[in-house]
């Protein structure tokens, strides 16, 4: 059986592990977390990077630190995971979706403006695939209107948008380490904060509302609950695990872009038959995953039964938030759903990770070849 992911594993995570034990510094903001926060911040340039819990408490500190008031409203894409709509719902805002566009899957910028009322507050674009969100156009119409930006940049470590890093463009970025994604820590996550003025309060709120970075730094004489805050660090275990991981980022980076062009450039021949991921100019991506979409949802069905039949797992994603229950409770989506509904049932995703063989890729894109081959 061919898995549809296989967590990245390089072979030094026990070993800081074990470094991390052997300190006995096992809590949060030990050294690995350290590590791992600046070599962030030096290879994406980024002002300050936090590790977190998870790509979802990222997204939760973004919400928070962008003063999100009862009654607010948020842009984002129904087609994404929930956890890009719950930290804003938790906050107290309601969900404004707008549609996506077709050959990304992204938010569709074109379509952002005319969503905006006196209550919106935050856009939040979501870098499907690690495929950058059209940011030059998301930007100004949050200049334009006074908007906070938050990237929900959780597939989108190590992509950029004309040489900039993906989580470093918006106000707040936030990145997921979960297992499923190139690099992993099992669970966890980060947020780039790219404004220095939001620096402390990020600290105090990632510090159970205390001001304890500021003690440790000799700041102040003690420590003060000064305001509202959770516990968003990780063990400096995971952070160690991560490090491992991150210093082979490039190798494993370009392995997966390695098979994500072997599929890309074997599927051409089935166009027609199947639709194909774009990548827009300007755009590198970290090849989270490889997508096909095939020509409607019952097709799609028999691919990933007849996959299945012959040993491959496939994967179709995200059932579009506006037409779930807790979607329509909490928001509402602006204008047409054009391609969000139908192009969610059509997408199914390939097996790929790092460490697939060669061998696996090309089988599956024989049986691939043999499914679209006959229909
Ligand atoms: C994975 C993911 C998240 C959540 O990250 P966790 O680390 O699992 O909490 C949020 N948004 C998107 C788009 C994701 O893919």
């Amino acid at each position: 059986m061919i898995r549809f992911n296989v967590p990245p594993f390089v072979g030094t995570e026990l070993d800081y592990m074990k470094e991390a034990v052997m300190s006995h510094q096992i809590c949060g903001d030990g050294s690995f977390t350290q590590k791992c926060t600046q070599w962030m911040e030096q290879r994406f340039h980024a002002p300050k990077v936090m590790l977190t819990t998870s790509g979802s408490a990222a997204l939760d500190m973004a919400a928070l630190l962008c003063g999100i008031q009862p009654g607010d409203e948020v842009i984002l894409p129904s087609f994404t995971f929930p956890s890009t709509a719950n930290c804003f719902v938790l906050a107290g805002a309601r969900l404004v979706f707008v549609d996506i566009r077709p050959d990304t899957m992204n938010i569709d910028e074109t379509k952002i403006e005319a969503a905006i009322t006196e209550k919106t507050k935050v856009i939040c674009p979501v870098h499907y695939a690690g495929v950058a969100c059209e940011m030059d156009t998301i930007m100004a119409i949050a200049r334009k209107y006074h908007l906070m930006v938050v990237e929900d940049a959780a597939q989108a470590v190590m992509s950029t948008y004309k040489g900039r890093a993906l989580g470093t463009i918006g106000d707040f970025g936030c990145y997921s380490f979960h297992e499923t994604k190139n690099y992993s820590m099992g669970e966890g996550g980060a947020i780039v904060i790219n404004h220095a003025s939001y620096i402390e309060k990020a600290e105090i709120l990632r510090e159970k509302g205390t001001n304890r970075k500021q003690f440790f730094r000799g700041q102040v004489a003690k420590y003060n609950w000064v305001d509202f805050g959770d516990s968003y660090l990780p063990s400096d275990l995971n952070a160690a695990y991560l490090m491992a991981q991150l210093e082979k980022a490039d190798e494993i980076n370009a392995e997966r872009l390695a098979v994500w062009n072997t599929y890309h450039h074997a599927f051409q021949k089935w166009q027609g038959m199947i639709e194909l991921p774009v990548i827009p100019n300007g755009c590198r991506h970290n090849a989270h995953l490889y997508y096909i979409k095939c020509r409607d949802l019952e097709t799609r069905q028999r691919y990933m039964q007849f996959m299945k039949d012959h040993g491959v797992l496939c994967a179709f994603h995200y059932v579009p938030l506006h037409s779930s229950p807790a979607g329509r409770k909490f928001g509402r989506f602006f204008g047409e759903d054009t391609y969000t509904t139908k192009h969610s049932d059509r997408l199914v995703r390939l097996p790929l990770y790092y460490g697939i063989t060669a061998e696996d890729v090309k089988y599956i894109i024989e049986k691939t070849g043999a499914f679209f081959g006959n229909v």
